[in-house]
C-alpha cells in the first residue's frame, strides 16, 4: 500500500481496462452494406483480393517502352506504335522496335524495360536512347501491391478513408461489417439545465452530454439519448431500467461518487450489478464498471472535465471491444516537461498539457493552466495529455513526460 494514496483501494487504470475487456462480449451480429457507407465501421470478415493489384506489368513512366537485349550494343530503335494507360498497344514487338508507352499503360507483348522520356531523343520514327536501362526499368509488376488470394484488411479493423480506397481498388463495393452498437446516454442532477433556457438559483448549464454525444460519433454507434434526469431513485431507477434494456452500453454521468443524492450504485445493485466503481484515475477516480439489464454499464464521475476523461481513457476500449474492434491502446509521445508538474502518487494523472517543438526540435510539453476536474477550459485549449503514472510524483523541469496527442 502506498502511504500517500489519496484514497486507498481503487483499482489502477490498466487493471480497470483489463477487466472490462474480459467481460465484455463484441456484438455478433453483422450485416452487408455498399463500401461508400462503411467509413468508420468495423469489419466482421476478412477482404480477400480475387486480383492481383496492378492486373498487369505497366510503366512507372512517360518514355519508351523496349527490349533490354536490343540496346545492349545499340542506341537506336524503331518507334512502331504506342501504349496508352487503358488502351494496350496489340502486337508483339519485334527485335530492333520500341513504343511509346504512356504512365499505367500496359507493359507490350516483347519488350521487358521503359526508358524514359528524358533520357531519350526522337528523330522521325526513331528513337535514340542517350542512357541504357537496367533490364526491367521503370516497370510495376502485376500483383507488386497485392496478389490475388491475399487478405488485404483483416476482420475487427475499422474502416478509415485509406481502408476504403485500398478494397475499391481490388474491385470490392459490398463489405460485412458489425452492425451499430446501441448506446443510451443519462446525465443526472437536480442543478442540471438545458442551455439555452434561463438558469435559476444554484443550477448549472448540462454540458457533459454534448461532449460524449460528439466523441460518441467517433464510434460505430447509435445513440439513445435519455436527456437529463433529476436526483430521484424512482425517476433515475425507471430511465436506467428502460435503457438497459433497449441498448449493449448504458452511459451515465454524474451521481457515482458517496454524496446524500448519488443513487446510481444503489440503482445498479438493484437492477444489475457492479464489477468495481473506484479507479486509481484523476480525474475521474469514481468510475463505475457493470451491468444493467441487457447492457454493459459504465457510470462516468458528473465533474466535466471527469467524464471526459473518463470516456477517453475507460469508455474508448469498451467501445472498440463491444464493436468488435481489435482493441489498439493509444500511443504515447515522450517530450521534456517545460516547469515542475505537481503531482501526488496514488492514481494516474492525465493532466491537460500544450506540448510544442523548439528551435532545436525538441519536443516540451507543459500543464495547460488550472487542472481542477471542473475546469472544461483545461481541455478544450490543450493539445494533450500528460499521462503521469500512478505511483510518481512530481515532475521536474527537464524530466520525460508521456503524452497523448489530442
Ligand atoms: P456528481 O458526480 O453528480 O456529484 O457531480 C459532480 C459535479 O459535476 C457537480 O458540480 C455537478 O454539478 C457537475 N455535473 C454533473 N453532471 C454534469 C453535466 N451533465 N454537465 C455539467 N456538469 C455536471
Ligand atoms: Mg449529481
Amino acid at each position: 500500500m502506498i502511504e500517500t494514496c489519496d484514497t486507498p483501494g481503487l483499482l489502477p487504470i490498466q487493471s480497470a481496462i483489463s477487466n472490462m475487456l474480459k467481460q465484455i462480449i463484441s456484438v455478433l451480429e453483422s450485416e452487408h452494406i455498399e463500401l461508400g457507407e462503411s467509413l468508420g465501421r468495423v469489419l466482421a470478415e476478412n477482404v480477400v483480393s480475387q486480383i492481383n493489384v496492378p492486373p498487369n506489368d505497366n510503366s512507372a513512366m512517360d518514355g519508351y517502352a523496349v527490349r533490354y537485349e536490343d540496346l545492349i550494343d545499340n542506341n537506336q530503335l524503331k518507334l512502331v506504335g504506342t501504349a496508352l494507360a487503358g488502351t494496350p498497344f496489340k502486337n508483339k514487338v519485334l527485335a530492333g522496335q520500341c513504343i511509346r508507352i504512356m504512365t499505367g499503360a500496359v507493359i507490350p507483348q516483347g519488350t521487358d524495360s521503359v526508358v524514359m522520356q528524358e533520357n531519350t531523343d526522337i528523330k522521325s520514327d526513331v528513337v535514340v536512347f542517350k542512357q541504357i536501362p537496367e533490364c526491367g526499368n521503370s516497370v510495376r509488376r502485376a500483383g507488386e501491391d497485392i496478389q490475388q488470394g491475399n487478405v488485404v484488411v483483416t476482420k475487427g479493423t475499422r474502416l478509415t478513408p485509406a481502408y476504403l480506397a485500398l478494397i475499391a481498388s481490388v474491385g470490392i463495393v459490398e463489405v460485412s461489417v458489425f452492425r451499430h452498437i446501441k448506446v443510451g446516454l443519462i446525465a443526472t442532477g437536480d442543478e442540471l439545465t438545458p442551455p439555452g433556457q434561463p438558469l435559476s438559483d444554484g443550477a448549472i448549464y448540462e454540458s457533459n452530454r454534448y461532449a460524449i454525444s460528439a466523441l460518441l460519433k467517433t464510434f460505430p454507434v447509435v445513440l439513445f439519448d435519455f436527456g437529463i434526469v433529476k436526483d430521484n431513485k424512482e425517476d433515475l431507477k425507471a430511465v436506467f431500467e428502460q435503457a438497459g434494456n433497449h441498448c449493449d452500453l448504458v452511459l451515465s454521468c454524474g451521481g457515482v461518487s458517496v454524496g446524500d443524492a448519488d443513487y446510481v450504485k444503489e440503482i445498479l445493485d438493484d437492477l444489475g450489478s457492479i464489477s468495481f466503481w473506484k479507479v486509481a484515475i484523476k480525474p475521474g477516480k469514481p468510475f463505475a464498471f457493470g451491468q444493467l439489464g441487457n447492457a454493459w454499464f459504465c457510470g462516468l464521475p458528473g465533474n466535466p472535465v471527469s467524464s471526459y476523461v473518463t470516456f477517453e481513457q475507460l469508455v474508448t476500449p469498451v467501445l472498440q471491444k463491444l464493436s468488435g474492434q481489435t482493441y489498439l491502446p493509444t500511443p504515447y509521445f515522450v517530450a521534456k516537461a517545460a516547469c515542475l508538474i505537481k503531482k501526488r502518487p496514488g492514481r494516474t494523472d492525465y493532466q491537460r498539457g500544450i506540448f510544442y517543438r523548439d528551435e532545436h526540435g525538441k519536443l516540451w510539453v507543459k500543464p495547460n493552466g488550472k487542472q481542477g476536474s471542473g475546469i472544461m477550459s483545461s481541455i478544450a485549449h490543450a493539445n494533450c495529455y500528460m499521462v503521469l503514472e500512478q505511483n510518481a510524483d512530481d515532475v521536474q523541469q527537464g524530466e520525460a513526460v508521456n503524452i497523448q496527442p489530442f
